[in-house]
């Protein structure tokens, strides 16, 4: 069966066809070429005309000539379009033709993601014979190549983390880097937002300075996938103006896109048929007719479980269960590679994987892809989708959704996944808890002047209070190090609390399994919670408060812990305000939580199956803070009991927390939410949206800007859920709200707008 016949039979199986929710189609386009710019290097066009490539898609022209213009920009384009020619080309070009001295430094999230690309650069300055030195600069380089890598890697590849505590600090030792660097590329730009984006911001704040000092002055060149606000993100992330090209000049295929809900199998509960179930009937169905598959789950363990429900019906079909293979992290590298070329030469049928195949590795193009839940961003989605699809060919993506209030909105709003990305990149360089740590790091690079410029750092009052903890001295107007202290390895990009919680196996010598800022561990590490990692659970055992450590013990139970606590929230400063009928604004907060107790709640069903007590301390954070608040005659209007008003302002507050992170683009557990009946601060019914991060990283103030439009989707989606009196999937179950707690969350929404 090939796959236009096989797309046929899926579309009307009585099996799945009452599930699907909406079927798109997007046309082939032809795609579009331009010629080779005139100052490519003759030597780059023998390459690539080797590689029978004849012509450039449009945007790697376009780059390459903003490139040779000096400009700093930004390329969004989608998965498989040859984005990495937008920067190979002019680096390689400045290095054949300007300056063979000069310098390039690759930036990439994570070393997964610039495998693939780094082979490709690898493949054409070997072809070019040329003296160009490539280097992968990470945690992995042997001491004996790091000193080579420094004096004479024309091309360094390394990812922010490295570069703020490896590269910056010993900057010394990299003169020749910091002297000529001409080009600084970020690759997979959307991956910088929130507190990491935020990070990044700092470390190349503290990247420019050193090139002032060294007399350089690189150009940007970022890419991108489709974000709300690509242009935006990468202004704020490089401190630069940049110019945005987005249009994308590769060739596809036609491209069906398919939303798959699965049916309602207990309405009182809202309880749909399981994802992953639903997912291998499908992924079976392709693979048994020879069509090649990947399934994309969540998590590693749902990777495990939909690989053998699939390998046990292809055994079932008489077919050999070899052809079907599961792919994530934690396998060795040998047994990835041979997954990989399993892949490109079509021996594997169906691969299944978390997000490590999301994009970064070549697997070639496959037929079908289907996504086992959403994958928590549009950007993401789109990239998973992108896996299916040879050059010009017909391909097609399923998303199958779970019972998550996200899944299900999308479901209800499939315009919204299909009109123009709304999702945007959020990022707060200037949180001051960040600018202590990174000029703190400054300092040590180079001393700190009085009147320097840092962002929108307060630099000499921060520099000041760092003299008062010893850790600078001022001489005129410059600011020293003194301590002995090495700043950089205190300070982790991928958390805004310094100081972290360490959770360690006591049956494996306190081996160290995971990390918690120490905001959060009192919800999830208090003693007796079950902790989960990858695929194992583990039972805390003891927490030490003062020592930062939790010792734990692996467990194999069939539930999860789920903590509850008592917040409370003070309202320091106001930044916005605006009173339609309820009064919403944002502003600084801070937030005090005690966690109470906790619940043991069975997987799969979710029944409450126990309960303990927690007795850890109190925890206060400044953050910042998004509210809605109801005055005393707007609720008198909307005829609801005391205890109606408290379970509605409760489902509001859960069904607010798990839809707005589609709006700001973040990460669920990056914002919370609690609602009063009786806030201190306003004196009246509010729900509170804030920041997790101390300090905040600008979430709140999007939420207040986009507020009418998230109302406008919460209501919709409320109307559309099919459970009767409340759910996990909108506004909380009905226990927790009460009988009438999804009605009477639909007044108080209504009551927002
Ligand atoms: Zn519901």
């Amino acid at each position: 069966m090939n796959l236009i016949q096989a797309i046929e039979k899926f579309k009307n199986d009585p099996k799945f066809k009452h599930n699907i929710i909406k079927w798109q189609t997007f046309p082939a386009s032809p795609g579009e070429y331009r010629e080779f710019p005139e100052s490519l290097d003759s030597r780059l066009v023998d390459i690539l005309k080797q590689k029978a490539i004849r012509k450039l898609y449009s945007h790697q022209v376009e780059s390459f000539e903003l490139a040779q213009s000096g400009s700093d920009f930004v390329v969004v384009t989608p998965t498989a379009s040859g984005k990495s020619m937008c920067y190979n080309l002019p680096v390689i070009n400045t290095l054949l033709q300007d300056d063979p001295e000069a310098r390039a430094l690759y930036l990439f999230p994570t070393k997964a993601l610039s495998a693939d690309q780094v082979d490709e650069l690898y493949g054409d300055v070997e072809a070019l014979g040329a003296d160009i030195k490539t280097y992968t600069f990470d945690g992995d380089t042997p001491a004996n190549a790091r000193s080579a890598i420094r004096k004479a890697g024309h091309i360094v590849v390394t990812n922010p983390d490295m570069l703020h505590a490896g590269v910056l600090p010993h900057h010394t030792l990299w003169i020749k880097l910091f002297e000529k660097l001409r080009y600084i590329v970020i690759d997979e730009l959307h991956h910088y937002r929130g507190v990491f984006g935020s990070h990044l911001a700092n470390v190349l704040r503290r990247l420019h300075r050193l090139c002032e000092f060294y007399g350089s002055d690189p150009q940007y060149i970022c890419c991108s996938a489709t974000i709300g606000n690509p242009g935006e993100l990468a202004q704020k992330v490089t401190g630069r103006e940049m110019k945005v090209i987005d249009k994308s000049g590769a060739p596809t295929g036609e491209k069906h896109f398919v939303l798959y809900n699965p049916p309602v199998v207990n309405t009182q509960l809202g309880i749909r048929a399981s994802v992953i179930k639903e997912a291998a009937k499908l992924a079976t169905q392709f693979v048994t007719n020879g069509i090649q598959t990947i399934t994309f789950a969540r998590s590693r363990v749902r990777v495990e479980v939909l690989t053998r429900y699939i390998k046990d019906t292809m055994k079932r079909a008489k077919m050999s269960a070899n052809l079907i293979r599961g792919y994530r992290g934690g396998y060795l590298p040998n047994e990835r590679r041979a997954i990989e070329r399993g892949l490109r030469n079509g021996t594997i049928k169906g691969v299944i994987s978390t997000n490590a195949l999301e994009l970064g590795i070549d697997i070639g193009g496959l037929d079908v892809s289907i996504m086992a839940g959403y994958p928590g961003a549009v950007a993401s989605t789109w990239q998973q989708a992108g896996r299916a699809g040879r050059q010009n060919d017909v391909s097609l993506a399923i998303l199958v959704a779970s019972s998550a209030p996200l899944d299900q909105f999308l479901m209800n709003h499939p315009e919204y996944f299909f009109g123009k990305s709304p999702e945007s990149g959020i990022v707060d360089p200037d949180n001051l808890i960040l600018l202590v740590s990174h000029l703190k790091c400054a300092a040590f690079e180079l001393p700190v002047k009085a009147d320097e410029k840092f962002g929108a750092a307060p630099v000499a009052q921060i520099m000041d209070h760092l003299a008062t903890e010893r850790l600078v001295h001022r001489s005129d107007d410059n600011y020293h190090y003194t301590s002995e202290t090495y700043p950089a390895t205190d300070v982790s990009l991928r958390s805004a609390a310094p100081e972290n919680f360490v959770i360690m196996d006591e049956s494996d010598n306190g081996r160290i399994i995971g990390e918690i800022d120490q905001f959060t561990a009192p919800e999830l590490i208090h003693p007796e919670a079950i902790y989960l990692h990858q695929t194992a659970q583990y039972q805390i055992r003891e927490l030490d408060w003062d020592g930062k450590r939790a010792y734990a013990l692996p467990v194999e139970v069939e539930y999860f812990t789920d903590s509850e606590s008592k917040v409370s929230i003070k309202v320091l400063h106001k930044d916005g305000e605006d009173e339609k009928l309820a009064t919403r604004g944002f502003g600084d907060v801070s937030v005090t939580r005690v966690v109470v107790n906790y619940k043991k709640i069975r997987f799969n069903t979710h029944e409450n199956v126990g309960w303990g007590r927690v007795n850890l301390p109190e925890q206060t954070m400044h953050t910042t803070s998004f509210w809605v608040g109801f005055p005393d005659k707007l609720v008198e209007s909307l005829n609801l009991t005391k205890d109606q008003l408290g379970g509605g302002l409760r489902g509001c507050a859960h069904l607010l927390r798990q839809i707005v992170p589609l709006w700001i683009m973040s990460d669920p557990s990056d914002i919370r939410s609690v609602s009063m009946v009786k806030s201190p601060y306003q004196e009246q019914p509010t729900i509170y949206i804030y920041d997790s991060y101390p300090g905040g990283v600008g979430f709140s103030r999007k939420i207040y800007l986009m507020f009418d439009e998230i109302i406008k989707a919460a209501s919709s989606y409320l109307a559309n859920c099919p459970c009767k009196s409340g759910c996990p999937s909108c506004v909380g179950p009905m226990l927790e709200v009460g009988e009438k707690g999804k009605e009477s969350a639909a007044v108080i929404l209504k009551a927002m707008v």
